[in-house]
Formats: structure tokens, sequence, C-alpha cells
């Protein structure tokens, strides 16, 4: 563990259920928490766009799994649509972070849009490895969940080669056509160590199944996760700050109650919290998901600060400091309008503050 740092703005009264007043209270605040480098690279590009182009860009679905940041971004001018035959024809399109099929790739050009890509490198990377071993005619095992937009792009990249595995339990009924050509793949945002068990009952089936070239889970998911676990048995109740269709912050609360934690709850708004939960806590866990930007997470501390829980402890799992570059027609358009490229993206370390309009 790392240094205390203590979170101050008592505002109001309020009722702290406790049943023992001699127990320090504390938080225990995970790092990394919140914004990964795909995200960011997302955020930045549609506020990019905006300031560009003008009011309205289309996004198809949400940019990224996270309210506040979908409705900040719509109050700037952005309009989200599950589909691209919503966007006017020859408009502005730009692709989540989550990644699309070629499908919806060829759609795009028919219907002549203008496509900004912001797919995360990290689930670039995944399509590609679909798209070599589809061509190298193997059974890929994708290991991830149904509906998810993710799943959705990458079993998009070769639908005849790819076989969704949900879950341990689904192992039982995986079929293949050869069990000397199969490959496992996965999806970024999952939990590592249920992922870990599917991929041993899959072993178990498929004794010759092939590993990804490289982790399909990606560095933020693992991170994350990380810093939870080790926290868990410390804490009483852990809050992820994160929004219920955020894959990776659900695993976070998984992941916190698999490891020891009594309690956790998923959280986009701090006056989501229900005073009840603090009844006989003494230590707070607080972390967010990869989609989350850090103003939430501040407003989660000062609402725990407001009840007594004043004192904050770092726990740090891993230092972070990746940063992707931004899409190819962001990057040119911006230097054609005269700024740095360079210095547009958000600096990892920043403490924001304010809550409305701003993402940071
Ligand atoms: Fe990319 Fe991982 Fe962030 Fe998803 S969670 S956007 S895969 S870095």
């Amino acid at each position: 563990m790392t240094s205390a740092t203590p979170s101050t703005r008592p505002t109001e009264t309020v009722d702290v259920p406790s049943a023992d007043a001699d127990v320090a209270r504390r938080v225990l605040l995970a790092a990394p928490r919140g914004y990964c480098a795909g995200v960011d690279r997302a955020v930045v590009t549609v506020e990019k766009a905006l300031e560009l182009y003008g009011a309205p860009v289309y996004v198809r679905k949400e940019i990224v799994h996270n309210k506040h940041v979908v409705r900040t971004l719509e109050k700037r001018g952005a309009i989200f649509v599950e589909e691209t035959d919503e966007v006017p024809e020859g408009a502005r399109v730009i692709f989540s972070a989550h990644g699309v099929s070629p499908a919806v790739h060829d759609e795009a050009r028919r219907l002549s849009l203008q496509t900004i890509d912001a797919t995360c490198p990290l689930v670039t990377k995944v399509h590609r490895e679909a798209v070599r071993f589809a061509d190298g005619d193997y059974d890929i095992l994708l290991v991830g969940h149904e509906g998810h937009e993710e799943v959705e792009g990458t079993a998009g990249e070769a639908p005849d080669h790819i076989t969704l595995v949900e879950s341990p339990e689904d192992v039982d009924h995986v079929e293949v056509r050869d069990p000397e050509k199969v490959v496992w793949l996965s999806q970024t945002t999952l939990s590592v160590d249920e992922t870990m068990e599917t991929v041993r009952r899959l072993r178990e089936k498929f004794p010759k199944l092939q590993d990804p070239p490289s982790d399909d889970i990606c560095y933020a998911t693992q991170n994350r996760q990380v810093a939870v676990k080790q926290m868990a048995t410390d804490c009483d109740l852990m809050i992820v700050v994160g929004s219920q269709n955020s894959s990776n912050s659900k695993r976070l609360v998984e992941v916190a109650l698999e490891y020891g934690t009594r309690d956790g709850h998923l959280v986009d708004y701090a006056d989501e919290i229900d005073e009840a939960w603090l009844e006989d806590v003494a230590t707070v866990g607080v972390t967010s998901g990869a989609s989350v930007p850090e103003v939430l997470v501040r407003d989660v501390l000062d609402w725990l600060a407001e009840r007594g829980f004043e004192d904050v402890q770092a726990v740090t799992a891993a230092e972070e400091s990746l940063l992707f570059a931004l899409p190819t027609e962001i990057r040119r358009d911006l230097k054609a309008a005269g700024q740095d490229v360079k210095k547009v993206q958000h600096d990892p370390s920043s403490i924001p503050s304010g809550r409305e309009g701003s993402l940071r």
C-alpha cells in the first residue's frame, strides 16, 4: 500500500449507521482504476470530431459503456444510434471502442457514410487473430458474453469458424469439426479467473487446444482486477463506479465478492449509494471500470468522507502509462487545423473536478 490521500469537503450532516464508534473508518482506493487507453482514445475521438466538424456527429452504439460519458457527449452534440442505417446518407459516423464487424463497414460504405473507427487497438488485435485462424481453417472458440457488442464484432470477422463459449458450464455442449485444429480467443473485458477455468475445461475436452498468440483479456481489465484482489479481504464493502452495461466494471464487483469482500455494488453516481450499505462497515474499497471518468470516483470519495470515511489509502497494483494514437482521420484534420496532435489526449495523472459537463 502507498500513501494516504485524505479527501475533504464535509458539506452536510448525515446519519452514518455504525455499530462501533471506536472502529476507524477508512477507504482503500484501487489503482489503477478508471479510464484505459482505449476508452481515452475513443472519448477524445468524439470530442475532437465535435470540435473539428461541428454537431451533430453520429456515433454507432455507446462510444464506451458509461452513462455519464454518453450523456455528456450528447449534450455537446453527439447523436448515438443503434445501427448504421439510422445515420443520414453521407453523414459522419464514429464506430465505438468495442469494434464492429465487416458487415457494418460494408453497410457504411453502401450508405456513403464518412466513418471514423474508434475501435480499441486491443480489440482490433483480437479481430486480426480471428481472421488469421479462420484463414487457417481453425475452429475458433470465442470465450465471451452473447450480445456484447465486442463479441458481435469479433464473431462477425469469421462467422463460419467461431463458436461462442459463455462459461465453464458451456463447454459440455461445444463441438468442433477437427479437435486437432482448434484455438480459443476471448472478449477483452472478462474475469481472468473464470476465463481460465473455461479454458481449463476446454483443454480437458480438446487437448490440442491452442492459446491466443498473446493475452486477449486486456492489460486494463487485468490490472483493475489485480488491484481489487489485493484489497478484497480487507474490505467490508466494495463500491465499483461503473455502468450496468460495462462488462469490465461488473466483473470487478464479482471479483471483490469472490476474493472476500462482504458486500459489493456497482453505481453510476455517488447518489446511488445506499446509506444502509455502511452498516457495520469499517473499510470501504473503491474502484472504477475502464470507461469511468475520475470525477465520478471523486464524488464517491466526497460522499464517503461526509460519512466519516475521510482516511483514503491507495492500493496500487500497477502503473499505467499507455496511450493510443487517435484515428488517422482525426489526426489528419487536427494537423490541418493547426493543433498539436500529441497534446490533445488526457493526462492519465490529472485529477479532475466538477461533475456535469466534464468528463474529466
Ligand atoms: Fe481497450 Fe481494454 Fe480499454 Fe477495452 S478495456 S477499450 S480492450 S484497453
